[in-house]
């Protein structure tokens, strides 16, 4: 017989982890349109729910829905400048974001969608693949339904931090696992 199978074990990885921040009423408050850094700051409570969750392990990427771009409020140029902007903001509560994914569409006329535009999974799936992110390790946390609907396939679990809004609080419990 072969030796040593036996008492091998399969390494398993734990594997990356996402938080999958909304940034408007979530990560910052909600200023319709606003691409200004000046008028960026984090919400409160941020400044201990980022550290908890990096010190759990997960990397903390912004996914947000930026119609702003496509309705002509600002060059989609400007979107670099909330980036740093929110790449400030983090590092100085002592987390790094590890990327910043938008959806510069905009609703459209007959109701369909582009496939990044919350509620659509497409801006999750891609952070996912690009971090090689288990999507059931992996959370999404937002202020309103279309973020946590934009939940991609088997990621299970929903939290909500930010403005009270819509999202009910069912939805701050994990679901399907
Ligand atoms: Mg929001
Ligand atoms: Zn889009």
């Amino acid at each position: 017989m072969s030796a040593g199978v036996w008492g091998l074990r399969p390494i398993v990885s734990s594997g990356v982890r996402l938080a999958c921040l909304d940034k408007d009423g979530t990560l910052v408050p909600d200023l319709p349109y606003n691409v200004d850094p000046a008028r960026m700051e984090l919400v409160p409570g941020a400044e201990i729910a980022l550290p908890l969750l990096r010190r759990a392990g997960y990397r903390i990427v912004v996914v947000s829905n930026q119609p702003g771009v496509a309705l002509g409020r600002f060059p989609e140029s400007a979107l670099a400048a909330v980036a740093r902007r929110l790449d400030e903001l983090c590092t100085g509560i002592g987390v790094r974001l590890a990327g910043f994914y938008y959806c510069p569409h905009a609703p459209r006329s007959d109701g369909s969608s582009c496939a990044c535009r919350k509620p659509e999974p497409g801006l999750i799936t891609r952070a996912l693949a690009e971090h090689g992110a288990r999507a059931d390790r992996s959370w999404v946390v937002g202020d309103i339904l279309d973020d946590v609907h934009a939940r991609a396939d088997r990621i299970e679990h929903l939290l909500r931090f930010g403005r009270a809004a819509e999202a009910a609080q069912r939805h701050v419990q994990p679901v399907g696992g």
